[in-house]
């Protein structure tokens, strides 16, 4: 009897996980190394592959996570460039943050997982759920064929166009989707420890262009924007020939990124959305490893503790602030004119270009803008009103 046939006798779940990525995983890690009877079912044939990220990640992540592999760089040094030419650097000497090589970090977390009792099944996409009494009916697709599971609660870690929102009747149409297309490309200019961001409204409207470097002359570089479609395909072109002219092209990936997922459904009965399902990246950014991580832990937790109802509540007491504060910084930032955006790379550089900081936490940088620079302020009021101004003014108080 194989493995699939096995498990077609037995088939019951306190938890079906559908999705290994950060969310899934950590999610898995949670549930088995508490004793959950726990499924953790991946389309692809092995966990890691065609992974689109630039893979940037906090330090406060590697703190949280600990991992034992998957870091390809620490950062020391972030950039920040505008249309205009203005560049902004700041440094810090234990380390702003890190790219990750995703293929094996997802991969470690995901054996980890295992490692606590998870149930990996891979090379199966999920297709199918149907509520049966207390059970939810799993329907799966292996090469094998065919098989169902019963599980009385479900995580649905399964990423952007997730399957277990649609099925599971929980409308979720993300409030904001960075369209993205990356390349991962050689050229002797990439510095191994400094990553660059570039803004302006013809390079990245509603977005930025990043450079994440995973060693001397090897980054992710790639461009977010707004605008759908083969937008971002075309916005990375012109930013390549503009800033790595001649660079060797080693692969490219195209996606998306949705956010806003705190203003959404995520929950139905025992059905939880965790990370890009649950539209959880940051509005700002678009980073969301990290949301995806922890929201796969409060899951597993609110089902461990079977307090199904407090999931929204403690996902809202660890993400809302940061959320919050993203969500009208961009609203504020994308709706400036190239002289705006100007005024707001001179203030920037004014107050942080050749600091050294200790900490890098954006709380602290917003706080450290409003008590240097009342042109910032300024500025804010008059893209975004009083009332917007004192919202932020609240959230970092
Ligand atoms: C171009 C780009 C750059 C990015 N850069 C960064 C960055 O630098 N830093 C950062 O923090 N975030 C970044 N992000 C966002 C980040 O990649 C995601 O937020 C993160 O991967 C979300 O993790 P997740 O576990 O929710 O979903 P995913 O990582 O998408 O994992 C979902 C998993 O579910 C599986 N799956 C899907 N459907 C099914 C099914 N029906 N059955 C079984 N399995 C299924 C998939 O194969 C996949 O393994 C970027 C995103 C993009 C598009």
């Amino acid at each position: 009897m194989n493995n699939f046939q096995k498990r077609k006798s037995v088939n019951r779940y306190d938890l079906v996980i559908v999705g290994a990525g950060p969310a899934g995983s950590s999610a898995a890690l949670t549930a088995s190394s508490r004793g959950l009877k726990t499924l953790i079912v991946e389309k692809q044939r092995e966990v890691g592959r065609n992974i689109l990220c630039a893979e940037g990640v906090s330090c406060n992540f590697l703190n949280l996570v600990k991992p034992k592999k998957g870091v390809a760089t620490i950062i020391y040094r972030a950039g920040l460039t505008f249309e205009n030419g203005e560049s902004i650097f700041i440094e810090k000497e234990d380390g702003i943050g890190a790219v990750l090589e995703r293929k094996i970090f997802d991969r470690h977390i995901f054996e980890r997982a295992v490692e606590q009792g998870a149930e990996p099944l891979v090379g199966t996409p999920m297709v199918d759920i149907q509520k049966d009494g207390k059970y939810y009916k799993i329907k799966l697709e292996g090469k094998n064929g065919k098989m169902s599971v019963y599980a009385e609660n479900i995580i649905g870690a399964d990423g952007p166009a997730s399957r277990v929102a649609l099925l599971s009747g929980i409308e979720n149409p993300p409030k904001i989707v960075h369209y993205c297309s990356q390349v991962y490309l050689y050229h002797p200019e990439i510095d191994g420890k400094t990553i660059l961001f570039y803004f302006g409204n013809n390079l990245a409207p509603g977005g930025y262009a990043w450079v994440f470097p995973k060693d001397d002359g090897y980054a992710n570089v790639g461009v977010g924007t707004t605008d759908p479609g083969d937008a971002s395909w075309n916005y990375l072109a012109k930013f390549l020939d503009k800033y790595y002219k001649g660079a060797k092209i080693l692969g490219f990936l195209r996606g998306t990124v949705p956010s806003g997922g705190l203003d959404l459904e995520f929950q139905k009965d025992r059905v939880f959305l965790t990370g890009d399902a649950a539209r959880f990246a940051d509005p700002l950014s678009g980073g969301g490893i990290a949301n995806a991580f922890i929201s796969g832990n409060i899951a597993s937790l609110a089902i461990v503790e079977d307090k199904p109802e407090e999931y929204r509540e403690k996902i809202n007491n660890i993400l809302e602030k940061d959320y919050r504060l993203s969500l009208l910084a961009r609203q504020i930032i994308y709706s400036m004119d190239d002289s705006e955006l100007n005024i707001l790379a001179q203030e920037l550089k004014r107050v942080f270009h050749g600091k050294n900081l200790t900490e890098i936490k954006s709380f602290n940088l917003v706080k450290m803008i409003f008590s240097t620079s009342p042109a910032l302020w300024g500025l804010i009021i008059k893209k975004g009103g009083v009332n917007i101004a004192k919202t932020i003014q609240k959230i970092v108080s």
